[in-house]
């Protein structure tokens, strides 16, 4: 019935699995048969403090029964609690504008990179060089700024000035004196969960700050602790002119962020959300932030990463002969497989079993669970994958 209505009236963007979830509780979810589920996908690495956080939905309740949403043009205290919080975990003397979403979190990033290269009233430079399999959005310019061609159909014409770098060190080589930024992922979400070489990364933002060509980081999977610490620029001792964030940031409320170096470049009216950054999403935002903080802090997130980390190993170990590698840090992790055909097998095999997982790329078995998942919950769900894996 369900399944019709939304055949019916949702257009057809999403090949979607026709579950009904009715409740959560960390990283298990139940659907409306009463079935249990491990959720190793936490919505794609947005509900970092599990589902249904107790300290998170009391915050969301008491401040819609207080104010929701103002607009951008008052003071918004949450607002300006949370960018001070994000630059005091960062370490980065930056400036924060808040979006709703990832995509629109870079396109600020790239307007903010388009405006950097401005000179007397004319854009001299506007190159952004971004990476081939890299994902950074759904709207025109994000799309276009996504190193995967197959995604470009459709949809031009696109602006001008991106091109795809096969891989960090080709990044160089491609440089002209019309660049402007270089935007990049540490770890590519979609792109297979491969840990870029930290020294390569480091050489590249000495270069990039030696020619003052914007380095802009795409943190909107891999930061707020998804790998061990606030941001993966920390973890890679690097500092970007430009960080965004999203995902993890709202623990399921949309928001997202543009983190800036350069304070300077937007003036009034450059820039704009309705939406952005409002009572709602940025109460919740201060709440997943203090509760990760605490988490890390304690010890607990460290603990959590590595008894997945040896789950995973264990996992990777034993099934050999169908895994090639495991990849990733902290909680953002996948196992490559060695045939694309199994991996779509695992992924409808561990749904029925009662686990959820993801798909990065053509052939990796992609994990993002919440960063509140409990030992528990981590032993079901591999035991759950244990069996899927032995049954194929
Ligand atoms: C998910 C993602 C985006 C897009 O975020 P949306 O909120 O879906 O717009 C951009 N960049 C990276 C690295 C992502 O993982």
């Amino acid at each position: 019935m369900l399944e019709k209505t939304d055949k019916k009236y949702i257009l057809p963007t999403y090949a979607r699995n026709y579950v009904n979830f009715v409740k959560g509780s960390n990283a298990t979810l139940t659907d409306s048969e009463g079935k249990r589920y491990i959720d190793f996908t936490a919505g794609i690495g947005v509900v970092s403090v599990g589902h249904a956080n107790a300290e998170l939905s009391d915050v969301i309740c008491k401040q819609v029964q207080k104010i929701t949403h103002i607009s951008n043009l008052y003071l918004i205290e949450p607002q300006a609690t949370l960018a001070k919080k994000l630059v005091d975990l960062s370490g980065y003397d930056m400036q924060l504008f808040f979006s709703n979403s990832g995509a629109e979190a870079n396109e600020g990033a790239i307007k903010i990179a388009r405006k950097y290269g401005e000179v007397d009233g004319e854009i001299k430079r506007y190159k952004i060089i971004t990476l081939e399999h890299s994902f950074h959005g759904r709207t025109i310019s994000t799309l276009k700024a996504t190193g995967q061609e197959s995604m470009h159909h459709y949809f031009g014409p696109f602006p001008d000035g991106f091109s795809y770098a096969k891989d960090i060190e080709a990044i160089e080589g491609m440089l002209d004196d019309k660049t402007v930024a270089v935007m990049i992922e540490l770890i590519q979400g979609e792109g297979g969960v491969e840990p870029q070489d930290k020294a390569k990364v480091q050489a590249l933002a000495k270069i990039l700050k030696e020619r003052d060509i914007l380095l802009i980081v795409d943190e909107v999977q891999t930061g707020i602790y998804r790998t061990g610490e606030l941001l993966a620029s920390n973890l890679y001792e690097i500092e970007p002119d430009i960080i965004t964030l999203a995902k993890g940031l709202g623990g399921g409320v949309p928001i997202g962020a543009v983190m800036s170096g350069k304070k300077e470049i937007l003036k009034a009216g450059d820039h704009g959300s309705t939406y952005g950054g409002n009572y709602l999403v940025t109460a919740a935002a201060n709440k997943v932030l203090d509760i990760l903080e605490r988490e890390k802090n304690r010890g607990a997130l460290d603990a959590i990463m590595i008894a997945f980390e040896v789950e995973l190993e264990k996992l990777a170990l034993t099934y050999s002969d169908i895994v090639s590698k495991s990849v990733g840090l902290g909680l953002m992790r996948g196992l490559r497989i060695k045939d694309a055909k199994t991996l779509a097998k695992i992924v409808d095999a561990a749904f029925l079993e009662g686990v959820l997982v993801l798909k990065a790329g053509r052939n990796t078995l992609r994990f993002l669970p919440p960063l509140t998942i409990s030992q528990e919950e981590i032993k079901d769900g591999f035991e759950k994958l244990n069996r899927v894996f032995a049954a194929l």
